[in-house]
């Protein structure tokens, strides 16, 4: 299985590169965002519970998140691999994620983090918010508050995976094709050693 984590702050282009390597690699995308609102749409218990912290642009208790992405994995038995995008994003997450892949004798093969500079991204966010129909993207202070978010508790996820040798920084300033270039370079090169 080849299991990547997508990281980098709210804005820095995970859900649209995601989307081509889940096609080159043949891997199934797990966006917590993504599911969290498929959930809130459908008006699930989930999604109620989930609605009020993703409003303010909080994060949502990790309790809730890690159940929800175990079962979304489980669902996906034929899988070869999984891109998570928006998870892990919390040391707990992380944490939990090694655990449950370990017991599936699997692994994370690396963290590739797109590395956007912070006014690119509030822009970047604002112009979503206008066809998005997000209103998380669309309130400067909620956009400001999902970055303390990420400062506060997911930046130092870069660390947690360093310290593993599994940490691979992106520059995510250009055009979508170039980016999804130098993704694909790391890609290649996790596939020698990933299990
Ligand atoms: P995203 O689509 O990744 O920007 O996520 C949108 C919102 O969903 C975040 O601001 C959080 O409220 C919630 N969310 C998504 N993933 C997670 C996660 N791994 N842990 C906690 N909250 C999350």
């Amino acid at each position: 299985m080849k299991n990547i984590v997508l990281f980098g702050p709210p804005g820095a282009g995970k859900g649209t590169q995601a989307e081509f390597l889940k096609t080159k690699y043949d891997l199934i995308h797990i966006s917590t965002g993504d599911v969290f609102r498929y959930n809130i749409k459908n008006e699930t218990e989930l999604g109620l519970l989930a609605k009020s912290y993703m409003d303010n642009g909080n994060l949502v208790p990790d309790e809730v998140t890690i159940d929800m992405l175990k079962a979304e994995v489980d669902r996906n038995t034929a899988a070869k691999g999984f891109i998570f995008d928006g998870f892990p994003r919390t040391e707990s997450q992380a944490e939990s994620l090694d655990l449950f892949l370990a017991h599936k004798h699997s692994e994370i093969a690396g963290m590739i983090a797109l590395e956007v500079p912070e006014n690119l991204l509030v822009e970047r966010l604002l112009n979503r918010g206008k066809t998005s129909g997000r209103s998380d993207d669309q309130d400067e202070v909620k956009i400001r508050n999902r970055f303390s978010e990420y400062e506060s508790k997911t930046a130092i996820l870069k660390n947690y995976y360093q310290i593993q040798n599994k940490y691979f920084g992106v520059d995510g300033v250009g055009s979508i094709e170039d980016i999804t270039a130098k993704l694909e370079k790391v890609i290649n090169r996790l596939g020698k050693s990933s299990k």
